[in-house]
C-alpha cells in the first residue's frame, strides 16, 4: 500500500505574519553580526571535529581561532580530498573527515575523472537547507503580497540514486531533500503549498513524473500563483511537454481519468484526489493549447501568476528569451544559490533585473572565505586562478565581511560536514552590502565551457572528446584544423554543438556515418553528468557536427581582430556564444551530423560494481 500523504491542517494558532517577521528579524541580526557568526561557525565547525584524521593530519592540534586555521590548514579541491572520500564511500566508518557519521553522499553536478563529486554530508545538514529554504518566502512577501492565498505549481523531480561500495547512498542533494522528511511531511505552511503532490515529484520515471506534475497544475490552475523548477532549462522542458501532450491530458481533465501510461499506483491515487472530470476545463486548455502563438502561455493558462521562480543566473541566462516568450514578461526570480557543499544564500531583492541578481550569503550556513581572482584584462579578460596555492596565495584568502564592492572572488568554504577551505569553483563579484554581509552577483563557473541543464563540460574534457572523435577520420586521411563549440538552446531540449573545419588530403569520400560516430564518441567520452542528461533525463538532446567551409576559421580570427584582438595573441576559441560569430560560423556550415544513438550511462560511479 502506498503511503498516505500526511494531512497538514492550519493549526489554530498559526500566524503567518509572526513568523514572516521572525524571519526578516534573523536576516537583519545575521547580516549586522556576519563576522561574530562566521567566528562561531568556524570554532563550532573546529572544535566538534578536533579529533577527526583530516585535521588531526595537518596539525590544527585543536585550535579553533581564524588565524591558527588559515595558517594550519591548505585551500584545497576536490582531488585533494578524493582519497579520503574514496575510503568513506568503500566503507571506513572511523571520523576521517566528519566526527559525525557521514549520513550520505551528495553527487555533485561538478565532475573529477568524468564522475559526478562525491561530497560526503551529514543529518544535521538537512536542518540548515531547510532553514535556507525557509527564508525564501518571508522575503518574497515583502515584495508580492498574497502568495499564501494560492498556490505554487513547481516541477520538481528526483534522480537515480546509487549506493558506494560500503553501503552509503550517493544522490544528488535535491533527491537526498524531497525524499526527507523535512520535506516530505512538512507541516503546514501556506507558502510550501504546491500544485504537486508529493508522490508525483517522488515518482521516479521522468515521463510519469512530469506528466502528473503538469496535469495537477492544470487542474488547480486558478489557485496557481507563482510557478517555476530549480533551473530555466527545466521549466522550459516542462512547457515543451504541455506542448507535446496538451491532447493527453485534456482528454484526462475532460474524463477524469488518468492515462494509462502513468502506471504508478501512488501516483494515480495521488492524482485521483485531484482530478475531477472538468469538460469545461478541457476545453479551456484546448483552445489555449491549439492556438498558432504559444507566446504567454503560462499567463494563459495559468492566469493568477504573478512571477516565475527558476534561476536564470550563471550559463541558465540563456533561457531568459524564451521565459520572457512564454511568460509574456513575468518577473523572473532567483531566489536562492546553494550547491550539494553547501547552500550558500538568498536573493533578497527578488523583482530585481536577473542581470541585477545579487545572493547574499548566510552567515550560519558555513565558514566563508574569497579567493581573490586577476582579470587578465585585453582581449581575453579571462579569469586567472592558479590551480594549487602557493603560501602567499593562501595568505591572500580574505573573509565574509572583509570582500571588496566591485571585485571577483573564488568561494571557498569550509562546512559542518567535512570539507576544510574548499574551493567551490564558483567566481562571485561584490555587488553590494546588507548590513555587514556581501551580497555577491554569479559570475560564473570556473573552466566550464558548455552547458545546457546541470551538466558543466571545460575546456580539457572537450578537447579529450574531440581528440577520441578524430580518430575516426585517419582511415580517410582527414585532419581536423580547427574547432569550437556552442550551446544551442534553440532547440528544446538544447544540446552541443560542435563546429569542425577538415583539412582533406585524401580523395576518399567520407561517408556521413562516419561523421555520426565522430557525434556518438565525442559523447561517450563527456562526462557522466553530460551522459546523464542525455540518456535518463534527457535533457540535453543529441550532439551535432557542423562541417564548416575551409577558411572559416580564418574568417573568425580577420572578425576578432576587427573587434579588437591582438593578432598575435589570438586563439580560435573553444566555445562561442557571441551571436554574431555564431551567425558567421552558421553561415558556413557544409553538412550537418547528430549523435545516431544516446551514449552509455549507468548510475553510480564507473568503478562501483553494485549500482542499482
Ligand atoms: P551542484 O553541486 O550540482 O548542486 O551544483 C552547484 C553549482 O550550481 C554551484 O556551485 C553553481 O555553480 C551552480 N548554481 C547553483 N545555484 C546557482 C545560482 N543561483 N545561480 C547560478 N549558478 C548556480
Amino acid at each position: 500500500m502506498p503511503e498516505a500523504p500526511k494531512i497538514t491542517q492550519k493549526p489554530a494558532d498559526y500566524n503567518l505574519e509572526l513568523k514572516n517577521k521572525k524571519i526578516l528579524q534573523f536576516i537583519e541580526d545575521m547580516t549586522s553580526n556576519a563576522d561574530e557568526v562566521q567566528k562561531t561557525v568556524l570554532e563550532e565547525i573546529l572544535s566538534s571535529n578536533a579529533h577527526v584524521e583530516y585535521l588531526k593530519k595537518h596539525g590544527l592540534d585543536g585550535r579553533t581561532d581564524r588565524d591558527s586555521f588559515k595558517n594550519t590548514m591548505p585551500v584545497i579541491t576536490y582531488e585533494d580530498i578524493q582519497p579520503y572520500v574514496e575510503r568513506i564511500a568503500n566503507g571506513d566508518m572511523s571520523p576521517i573527515l566528519c566526527s559525525k557519521p557521514i549520513s550520505e553522499f551528495l553527487t555533485s553536478s561538478g565532475t573529477s575523472g568524468g564522475e559526478r563529486k562525491l561530497m560526503p554530508t551529514i543529518e544535521d545538514e538537512l536542518g540548515r537547507r531547510s532553514l535556507l529554504y525557509s527564508l525564501l518566502m518571508p522575503v518574497m512577501s515583502q515584495f508580492v503580497p498574497g502568495l499564501d492565498k494560492g498556490k505554487g505549481m513547481y516541477f520538481l523531480f528526483i534522480k537515480s540514486e546509487a549506493k558506494t561500495p560500503g553501503g552509503l547512498v550517493a544522490r544528488p542533494v535535491l533527491t537526498s531533500y524531497y525524499k526527507s522528511s523535512n520535506f516530505k511531511d512538512r507541516p503546514y505552511d501556506p507558502y510550501t503549498n504546491y500544485t504537486s503532490p508529493n508522490e508525483t515529484i517522488l515518482c521516479q520515471d521522468s515521463y510519469q513524473s512530469m506528466y502528473s506534475q503538469m496535469l495537477c497544475g492544470l487542474c488547480q490552475h486558478k489557485e496557481v500563483l507563482r510557478v517555476g523548477a530549480v533551473f530555466a532549462s527545466g521549466f522550459i522542458r516542462a512547457i515543451k511537454f504541455l506542448e507535446k501532450h496538451w491532447r493527453l491530458l485534456c482528454n484526462d481533465i475532460r474524463t477524469g481519468t488518468i492515462d494509462s501510461k502513468i502506471t504508478d499506483p501512488s501516483v494515480r491515487e495521488a492524482v485521483m484526489n485531484i482530478l475531477k472530470a472538468d469538460p469545461k476545463l478541457a476545453d479551456f486548455i484546448e483552445a489555449e493549447c491549439s492556438k498558432d502563438s504559444w507566446q504567454g502561455i503560462i499567463t494563459r493558462l495559468w492566469p493568477n501568476t504573478k512571477y516565475v521562480d527558476v534561476i536564470v543566473t550563471g550559463t541558465m541566462s540563456q533561457y531568459i528569451p524564451t521565459l520572457d516568450f512564454y511568460s509574456n514578461g513575468l518577473p523572473l526570480v532567483c531566489t536562492m544559490y546553494a550547491s550539494s557543499e553547501c547552500y550558500f544564500g538568498v536573493n533578497l531583492n527578488p523583482l530585481c533585473k536577473p542581470s541585477e541578481v545579487s545572493y547574499t550569503l548566510v552567515p550560519t550556513m558555513a565558514y566563508f572565505e574569497f579567493l581573490p581572482i586577476q582579470r587578465n584584462n585585453g582581449v581575453s579578460n579571462s579569469i586567472s586562478v592558479p590551480k594549487t596555492l602557493n603560501e602567499k596565495e593562501q595568505q591572500e584568502l580574505v573573509d565574509l565581511v572583509d570582500v571588496k564592492l566591485g571585485l571577483e572572488y573564488e568561494l571557498v568554504v569550509t562546512t559542518y560536514s567535512g570539507l576544510f577551505r574548499y574551493r567551490v569553483g564558483d567566481v562571485l563579484r561584490v555587488a553590494g552590502f546588507k548590513n555587514k554581509a556581501p551580497q555577491f552577483n554569479f559570475i560564473c563557473r570556473k573552466n566550464v565551457v558548455l552547458s545546457i541543464d546541470s551538466d558543466k563540460t571545460d575546456e580539457v574534457e572537450l578537447q579529450h572528446a574531440v581528440k577520441n572523435a578524430v580518430n575516426h577520420l585517419l582511415p580517410f586521411d582527414a585532419t581536423l584544423a580547427e574547432y569550437t563549440s556552442f550551446a544551442d538552446t534553440t532547440t528544446v531540449p538544447g544540446h552541443y554543438v560542435l563546429y569542425w573545419e577538415l583539412s582533406l588530403n585524401g580523395n576518399t569520400p567520407i561517408h556521413p556515418s562516419v561523421f555520426e560516430d565522430c557525434c556518438l564518441t565525442i559523447e561517450e567520452s563527456l562526462n557522466s553528468v553530460y551522459r546523464q542528461g542525455r540518456v535518463s533525463d534527457k535533457s540535453i538532446g543529441p550532439l551535432e557536427i557542423k562541417i564548416v567551409e575551409p577558411g572559416t576559421f580564418d574568417k573568425l580570427m580577420d572578425y576578432a581582430i576587427s573587434l579588437g584582438a591582438s593578432i598575435n595573441q589570438y586563439k580560435a576559441p573553444r566555445c562561442v556564444k557571441f551571436a554574431p560569430i555564431v551567425e558567421l560560423l552558421n553561415s558556413r556550415v557544409v553538412s550537418c551530423y547528430f549523435s545516431p544513438k544516446c551514449p552509455k550511462w549507468f548510475p553510480g560511479h564507473k568503478q562501483w560494481s553494485n549500482t542499482n
